[in-house]
């Protein structure tokens, strides 16, 4: 188990995976030259459909077994354990970019699925009209990254100041977002009035909302539609109230991911010891995928989570109980402020 909060980022132990930017030639020849003896293929959501054909491609192009790890992943912190591929001696990760300040338990490669597909003249031209504010920072999720520059080239011609923003060792480049990391834009904070995210859904303008302090746009590169900023306030009032109803939870659980990319052990000691010291009783709980139904019927009054943050702001309504984000349950202990709302970063 490795514990990617207390691992030094600048550990030099730690060498970039192979990336690549979609399944071709260059993964293929990859592949045949690392020789594995068995793949594990992992693939998000949106491209389960496609897992089988690309499964039978990479076995065809590459004469190596391939079996494809069927349990829903949601990022590069939670790619195939040993136990969930135990013969796999290479593993292909596709819809993400590796995290570089998390250790993977075999070798990795990376297959980004970028797209540079999108009208970047008309993206541009569409914001200007909208009268978006002209210091914008800039976010892109990993498929569009080849779009950043293109669509920075086009705003400036409009006037704009574009800002990049480069994060922590979370993030693989310039312009990323993660659901858990927003360090790139808020690099860039201080100097931009408003964000435009790049890419598809809901899920990273509203991570950037609880991150930035900034209207967020977003436009979807496919469509070309502009959608209008998120309402920050709206959610940062929902999460206050669910700190606010778990003020007199006197049982707490503190979840703990087993994901490699999400263990949190110390943060969530450092938090028991502080539940303890406000007189609260606080146990761990250890888990891999979360699920509602493993909190169902404890007799424990409220939850904190250092997994995943975004298991307690997205989905913290399929809970029998109230679950926080650790900042969210120092709120709740009168240890932070309800104002400013702290995003919960993984760095
Ligand atoms: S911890 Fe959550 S938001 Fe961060 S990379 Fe993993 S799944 Fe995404």
């Amino acid at each position: 188990m490795t514990d990617g909060e207390a691992r030094p980022l600048d550990d030099p132990a730690l060498p970039s995976p192979p990336t690549f930017a979609t399944v071709g030639a260059d993964l293929i020849a990859a592949v045949r030259a690392a020789g594995p003896k068995r793949v594990v293929l992992q693939v998000p959501a949106g491209l389960v459909r496609d897992a089988h054909e690309l499964a039978a491609r990479l076995r065809e192009e590459t004469g190596a077994p391939v079996d494809v790890a069927a349990r829903a992943c949601f990022g590069a912190c939670d790619t195939p354990s040993r136990d969930e591929a135990p013969r796999a001696d290479l593993a292909i990760v596709l819809g993400h970019s590796p995290i570089p300040n998390v250790r993977t338990v075999r070798p990795t490669f990376f297959v980004e699925m970028r797209s540079a597909q999108g009208d970047v003249r008309g993206m541009a031209e569409t914001v200007a009209r909208a009268a978006v504010p002209k210091r914008l920072g800039l976010v892109v999720s990993v498929q569009h990254r080849d779009l950043v520059e293109p669509l920075s080239s086009e705003l400036a011609a409009r006037g704009y100041e574009v800002l990049v923003g480069r994060g922590d060792r979370r993030l693989a480049f310039a312009a990323q977002a993660l659901g858990c990391n927003y360090t790139g834009a808020e690099a860039v904070r201080e100097r931009a009035e408003a964000f435009l995210f790049v890419g598809t859904g809901r899920f990273h303008p509203v991570g950037l909302a609880f991150a930035v302090d900034r209207p967020v746009w977003s436009i979807d590169p496919a469509r070309g539609v502009l959608e209008p900023p998120i309402d920050r306030g709206a959610l940062v009032r929902r999460r206050q109230l669910v700190v606010a109803t778990a003020r007199d939870a006197r049982r707490w659980g503190i979840i703990v991911s087993t994901f490699t990319g999400q263990h949190r052990l110390p943060t969530a000691l450092a938090l028991q010891e502080r539940a303890r010291a406000r007189g609260r009783e606080a146990e761990i709980l250890l888990t891999d995928r979360l699920d509602p139904r493993d909190l169902v019927g404890r007799s424990l009054d409220a939850y904190v989570s250092t997994s995943c943050p975004r298991i307690a702001l997205d989905d913290g309504e399929s809970y029998p109980r109230p679950v926080l984000t650790p900042p969210e349950f120092l709120m709740a202990l009168g240890e932070l402020p309800l104002e400013p709302y702290r995003f919960d970063t993984f760095h």
